[in-house]
């Protein structure tokens, strides 16, 4: 027999006896339609995109672990936190928000900052960004949130109207703009900001108590940002520039590294907080709940292959394992189901049997079939439940811990309106350097406006969050300073 070993194939296998000429009716042509090597080789070529991310489309991955350096067991169950010192598989993915797959990685975005633990107990997601809040606090208006951070239906060009008439309109997000606006809105590189898990979200422990806790990843690299020009030069001459530093630290073992911390607020402060603590537009005080550790992420392995790992990994925020568990966050109940959704839909019905998102841990589920499903499909087991035949079965102990509710059913507003404080404690424990930088980065997004009256709502809002942030804003921009009375 021949030497098989770095033979051409097909992808059913068969030898190719010819990869750079098609198979001709004489040397001229036309092309033979029964050249079955061309055509699959063509029609597999049309098929290489699968959709890419409506947001969080541009990014890069990493493996890594997490190792436990303080235990928090009397707070959560969760096995994987469960000792000091126990390690814990993960792959994270980082990312801009609004752009397309080969836009540019210095631009003025929120990073994603997904991370994938594979825990003993089923695969945990937090899918956070670099940002602690959010500029939206309910599900419902993220589609038309991200309309206007996409380009217009005409033009097909970015739109700062639809930006700033949409954030004008909804003073939520006054915080989180006020973050984007500043210094951290463009970081140095991925390794160089902080994550967050944003949302608030339940830990119970094994009595069966809960806290409400908050994530918090700190850079061990120190936070560093990039200046505006050396940004937008960058994004002309190296778009991937965020995309290269984290492969090429890795490849010359230069780990990066955060320190996972935690806030646990009691359940019963959550009827008296002075914030509402499932408002994703606003953090809580480090001075009320201070910062516990919980233990560091390392990153020390590149993805062999982008398309498997990177492209095909996916996350949800409903990925929980036993011990970890949703808050009634508005933000968060509504990205329960669509990151999953959007999974289905991208990369398919069986997404979390691909090898990057297969959990470590042994799964029996009794799902079956479905598109490109390419494991066993669970051989000749039982497929159904309940049954007489062994099966796997429900374990009591791993029900979500009950909650009491109450109240009215009703489309309803968060009763707190205060849009202003948060953004306004932001703004002042900026150096004044900071600040001109701030006002500096609003001015010019802001200046291609066309409506004046778009502007003025949005410069009382800088000014009801501080007067001389408002004031600022408006003389860089040429409008009338909004009365210090209101
Ligand atoms: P603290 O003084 O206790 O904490 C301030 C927080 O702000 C720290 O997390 C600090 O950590 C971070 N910070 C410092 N400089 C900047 C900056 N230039 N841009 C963004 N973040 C910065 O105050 P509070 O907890 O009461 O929060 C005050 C304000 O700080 C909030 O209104 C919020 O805007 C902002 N903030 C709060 C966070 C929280 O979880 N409480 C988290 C991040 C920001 P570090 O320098 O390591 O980032």
């Amino acid at each position: 027999m021949s030497d098989t070993t770095n033979r051409l194939t097909t992808s059913w296998g068969a030898p190719v006896g010819d990869n750079q000429n098609s198979m001709t009716a004489g040397s001229r042509g036309p092309t033979l339609i029964q050249d079955v090597h061309l055509l699959e080789k063509l029609a597999h070529f049309n098929r290489e995109r699968v959709p890419e991310r409506v947001v969080h489309a541009k990014g890069a991955g990493a493996h890594g672990y997490f190792e436990v350096t303080n235990d928090l067991s009397k707070y959560t169950k969760a096995a994987f936190l469960s000792e000091v010192g126990k390690r814990t598989p993960l792959f994270v993915r980082f990312s801009t928000v609004a752009g397309e797959l080969g836009s540019a990685d210095t631009v003025r975005d929120p990073r994603g900052f997904a991370v994938k633990f594979y825990t003993e107990e089923g695969n945990y997601d937090l899918v956070g960004n670099n940002t602690p809040v959010f500029f939206i606090r309910d599900a419902i208006k993220f589609p038309d949130f991200i309309h206007t951070q996409k380009r217009h239906p005409q033009t097909h060009l970015k739109n700062p109207n639809a930006v700033w008439d949409f954030w004008s309109l909804s003073p939520e997000s006054l915080h989180q703009v006020t973050i984007l606006m500043s210094d951290r809105g463009i970081p140095a590189t991925y390794r160089h900001m902080h994550g967050f898990g944003s949302h608030t979200f339940k830990w119970v422990n094994a009595a069966g108590e809960a806290v409400w806790v908050k994530y918090h990843f700190k850079t061990e690299q120190g936070i560093r940002n990039l200046d505006v020009e050396l940004a937008a030069k960058l994004a002309g001459e190296n778009p991937d520039y965020h995309t290269e530093d984290l492969f090429n630290a890795i490849a010359q073992g230069d780990f990066p590294a955060w320190k996972l911390c935690v806030q646990i607020m009691p359940l019963e402060d959550a009827d008296t907080y002075r914030f509402d603590p499932f408002d994703v537009t606003k953090v809580w005080s480090q001075k009320d709940y201070p910062l516990i550790e919980v233990g560091r992420m390392v990153l020390d392995r590149n993805p062999d292959n982008y398309f498997a790992e990177v492209e095909q990994a996916t996350f949800s925020p409903g990925s929980f394992v036993p011990g970890i568990e949703a808050s009634p966050d508005k933000m968060l109940q509504g990205r329960l189901f669509a990151y999953s959704d959007a999974h289905r839909y991208r990369v398919g019905a069986n997404h979390n049997a691909l090898p990057i998102n297969r959990p470590k841990a042994e799964t029996n589920t009794y799902q079956r079939d479905g598109q490109m499903r390419f494991d066993g499909n669970g051989g000749g087991s039982v497929y159904y439940e309940p049954n007489s035949f062994g099966g796997p079965k429900q374990s009591a102990e791993h029900k979500t811990a009950p909650f009491p509710v109450s109240g009215t059913a009703a489309s309803v507003a968060y009763d707190h309106a205060d849009h202003y404080t948060q953004a306004g404690d932001l703004y002042r424990l900026l150096s004044e350097e900071e600040r001109a930088r701030l006002v500096r980065n609003i001015v010019s997004a802001m200046k291609p406006v066309e409506k004046d009256e778009i502007k003025l709502r949005q410069i009382a809002h800088f000014h009801k969050a501080d007067p001389e942030y408002g004031r600022r804003v408006a003389e860089g921009l040429g409008l009338p300073v909004p009365r210090d009375d209101g």
